[in-house]
């Protein structure tokens, strides 16, 4: 049912197959409120190219929808032919507390109304609570999952990961809820993060998660609709994205930018390529909230299609490196990131296409260059010589630009030469390596960066063992 295409680290470029049709991921699902459809479904397919959409079936199960959906389908009653998940109101009954519903009626219901892909109705766990509450949580999740998947018959299910800010909890129960019949995994109660730029938590949750799902099913991030988010989800392997945030953004005035928000009464004109800004001025956008909510489907599906591309072109760090300068919190996420390169290192691919660009100091810490390092630590040994050379870091392939020199000292001194670079040392012979020799970096790179790449490691790679002539490093 899910397809991998591409994969890069722990994102990936997939095919989910549905009863109605085909969805590329990573993918947008745009909520869709059945009772006041800021744009209607019909034209998410035909004007924005929607693949699936979401709906809530706690919404639809409510009254007047509830019969015309049972007699028609989903999908006629939304007037939408492409693939249709829906959700339980598990949100709903946390933030409302008012779903009255039991995980069995919902399940029995989304599977009557023909829904592509239905929800199973879990207990939401706040981030805040205690290791017996979201245990408890966990529990419950498992024990209705189980029920959900004796009861979906032909239905895709999808399947809750709880646990809170627990990650020996999330994990488990990824793993376990993983070895269920579910078709998607999602990823709940991360809203309250989102909501709170709490984006370390949110990878730590990601990371925890991950580690217990099986990588053959799409993952569902739950609430996460801002453009800022999908390339660092999408990086932690996240496929699927539901957003009401273009709606809910639009009903206060508020574009969305993948850079951040901005309010539409602050701006002189829109920056966006959109169409809805091209055509219109932005006095026109702040009085018209169809219009802004459609500017923020344009500019939440073009952050997509700019995952998809790094993904495909194998510049999804980068992506998001630069996306991190957009919000404080990014950075601390993106910098928290190296703490987790065992894990990530795992994913990593040999090489990637083309070179390897400097974004910033976090650059030297990605899982790459942290496999790299450990290597160079655990598998290399240098060759036998009296002393060590240390060479600045310059232009590369430093073989090429240091041959000369590289001649002159080796007839003259027995020595061992290694160039003390961004990325940690290397040894000149290993030049070759990806991407060692294909990075580009600044001439003057931060002193945070010269100490990042592992410079504790030159000592591993030969000194000690000599006379050291080392010059004058990084100026
Ligand atoms: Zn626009």
């Amino acid at each position: 049912m899910f397809e991998l295409r591409e994969r890069d680290g722990l994102a990936r470029i997939g095919v989910l197959e549905t009863p109605h049709g085909r969805v590329n991921t990573p993918a947008l699902l745009p909520v869709v409120n059945p009772n006041q459809p800021v744009v209607p479904p019909r034209e998410l397919a035909d004007r924005f190219g929607a693949e699936i959409v979401i709906a809530n079936a706690y919404i639809l199960g409510k009254g007047s929808l509830r019969d015309a959906v049972l007699r028609d389908g989903v999908h006629r009653l939304l007037d939408f032919p492409r693939t249709v998940m829906t959700d339980s109101g598990a949100y709903q009954a946390h933030v409302y507390g008012e779903v009255d519903v039991t995980n069995r009626e919902v399940i029995e219901f989304q599977r009557a109304i023909g829904s592509d892909l239905g929800t199973m109705l879990d207990p939401f766990s706040e981030p805040e609570h205690d290791r017996a509450r979201a245990e408890a949580d966990v529990e419950e999740t498992l024990r209705r999952a189980r029920e959900a998947d004796g009861l979906r018959g032909g239905m895709a299910l999808v399947g809750a990961v709880q646990g809170g800010l627990h990650e020996d909890l999330r994990e488990r129960c990824a793993r376990e809820v993983s070895s269920l019949g579910i078709s998607v995994a999602a990823v709940g109660g991360v809203v309250p993060l989102l909501e709170a730029y709490r984006y370390r938590d949110l990878v730590r949750v990601l990371v925890a998660a991950k580690k217990g799902l099986d990588p053959s099913r799409p993952v569902h991030l739950f609430g996460a609709g801002h453009p800022l988010v999908f390339p660092l989800a999408a990086l932690l392997g996240c496929d699927l994205f539901d957003s009401a945030s273009y709606a809910k953004y639009a009903r206060s005035g508020r574009m969305l930018f993948p850079q951040g928000t901005r309010r539409a009464s602050e701006l002189e004109e829109s920056p966006c390529l959109c169409p809805v800004c091209s055509q219109h001025t932005i006095g026109e956008l702040r009085e018209d909230g169809r219009l802004l909510a459609e500017h923020n489907l344009h500019v939440c599906y073009g952050s997509i299609r700019e995952v998809r591309d790094a993904i495909l072109s194998g510049e999804l760090w980068e992506l998001v490196e630069r996306r991190a300068r957009a919000h404080p919190s990014q950075l601390d996420a993106l910098r928290d990131l190296r703490r987790h390169n065992e894990f990530l290192e795992e994913a990593e691919p040999l090489a990637r296409r083309g070179a390897l660009y400097y974004v910033g100091p976090e650059t030297a810490h990605r899982p790459i260059l942290h496999r790299y390092r450990r290597r160079l630590r655990e598998r290399y040994a240098p060759p036998p010589a009296r002393g060590l050379l240390v060479l600045p870091e310059g232009p590369r392939p430093y073989a090429a630009h240091w041959g000369r020199i590289a001649e002159r000292v080796l007839s003259a001194a027995d020595v061992h030469l290694v160039v003390k670079s961004l990325w940690g040392p290397v040894p000149l012979e290993l030049d070759h390596v990806w991407p060692l020799s294909q990075s580009l970096i600044p001439e003057r790179p931060d002193f945070e960066a010269l100490e990042g790449g592992g410079g504790g490691l030159l000592p591993r790679v030969g000194l000690g063992r000599g006379v050291s002539l080392r010059p004058a490093v990084g100026r």
